[in-house]
């Protein structure tokens, strides 16, 4: 596994067409029409999740030792919560209430407070399934649980550990329960200690906004300034705050690689990984938003560089979320649904085929990754199920536990 990414051989786009003699499966399935590609993606995406479930669930006997949405339970959860929205099915729904109950047992005095690493993803997720099993009793639990997590000592900034990552699933509950669930003078009281923080590391120097984790000033979605300012833009902010929100995204791009790749932290000139948690896919996702939240082409425009850099170099070695194929194809689907251009649809659609056709040989023969948790929603099988699902309906995908 020399290089970290297969050569993207695939056409940059074709033109449906059933009839065409296409030279491999892969390139056939490039040229079928949307609904049969989506058909084929849904069976893989439900055989995926019994296996997932098999797997992190059935075979632990029901116990969460690992609760996490990130490598762990909460995210076997979460995908059967997104295959009840796109099926229908009850069964998948109380499965899912099944295991989040085992979840708020296991992360019990957990100190980590976010969406993806910590109690409150499994507060937020366990109210909003809650309401849709239509148990209220259970809704107050959860809702009255996620209103007594405390963040003690120091709390860093960032999205998996940090304090981004607890107003994300404060957002998530505003959606699915409804504005006000958390008060948005508790949210935004938060985002001005962000803010106040990111001032203070970047000490009138020329970005902004700066902030560290682990001593390092991280650039990515997942430990950094993507991530960061990703969750920010949801915040009810003031206009010297917004603009020091759009001055760090200036200056992420003003300072990007020639190769139009990001780097994964302050000062680094090693242009290699182009992930979500580090690199070019989780910037383009952040600044796909920024063109929506500040209404200015320039956003659009560098957002779409970075998804070419996607295409390019973005076919992993690795099938999941964080830093594989599946979480690479969301920058497309992000794309598609702000532009409606079916370029971008063809792309997603692309690297989901890609995985459908090839992942289970190129993992048995050695030649790709099956992440260090195989099944796990960021680093493994469950996440490419879940791009399969949001393949169904593509004008309602979202990046698991980031988009909102
Ligand atoms: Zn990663």
């Amino acid at each position: 596994m020399a290089d970290r990414f297969f050569p993207n051989e695939m056409p940059a786009f074709v033109e449906e067409n059933e009839g065409v003699l296409a030279p491999s499966p892969l390139h056939s399935l490039l040229y079928l029409p949307y609904p049969k590609t989506a058909d084929k993606l849904l069976r893989a995406a439900l055989d995926l999740k019994e296996k997932v479930v098999k797997e992190t669930w059935v075979r632990l006997r029901g116990r969460a030792k690992d609760f996490t949405l990130y490598t762990g339970a909460l995210g076997t959860a979460f995908l059967l919560f997104k295959a009840y929205q796109v099926t229908n099915n009850r069964g998948d729904l109380s499965l899912c209430s099944e295991i989040i109950r085992a979840c708020d047992v296991a992360s019990q005095g957990d100190p980590h407070v976010t969406f993806i690493c910590g109690r409150a993803g499994v507060c937020a997720l366990g109210a909003v399934v809650a309401k849709h099993a239509g148990d209220e009793a259970l809704l107050n639990h959860y809702l009255s649980s996620f209103r007594g997590i405390r963040m003690r000592g120091k709390v860093p900034n960032e999205l998996l550990y940090g304090r981004v990552g607890y107003l994300w699933a404060c957002c998530f509950l505003n959606k699915h329960i409804g504005e006000g669930t958390i008060p948005t003078t508790h949210m935004g009281a938060l985002a001005k200690e962000i803010i106040t923080d990111g001032k203070r590391l970047s000490n009138r120097g020329r970005c902004p906004l700066m902030y560290e984790w682990h001593g390092k000033k991280y650039w990515g979605a997942a430990h950094g300034l993507a991530g960061i300012m990703h969750v920010l833009m949801d915040m009810d902010l003031k206009p010297d705050e917004k603009e020091d929100i759009k001055g760090t995204l200036q200056y992420m791009i003003r300072n990007r690689f020639p190769s139009g790749n990001y780097p994964s932290s302050e000062g680094s000139n090693n242009d290699r990984l182009v992930h979500w948690c580090h690199g070019a896919p989780g910037v383009s996702l952040t600044l796909t938003k920024a063109s929506q939240v500040f209404q200015e082409e320039q956003f659009l425009q560098v957002a779409v560089e970075a998804a070419e850099v996607v295409w390019n170099r973005g076919l992993l070695k690795r099938v999941g979320i964080c830093h594989g194929i599946s979480g690479n194809a969301y920058v497309f689907l992000s794309l598609y649904r702000l532009t409606g251009k079916v370029e971008y649809l063809y792309r997603a659609k692309a690297f989901a085929c890609f995985l459908l056709d090839k992942a289970n040989k190129l993992i048995a023969d050695g030649l790709m990754h099956g992440g260090d948790r195989p099944y796990s929603l960021f680093e493994g099988q469950a996440g490419m199920a879940h791009l399969f699902l949001d393949m169904v309906r593509p004008s309602e995908s979202r990046f698991p536990a980031y988009e909102l």
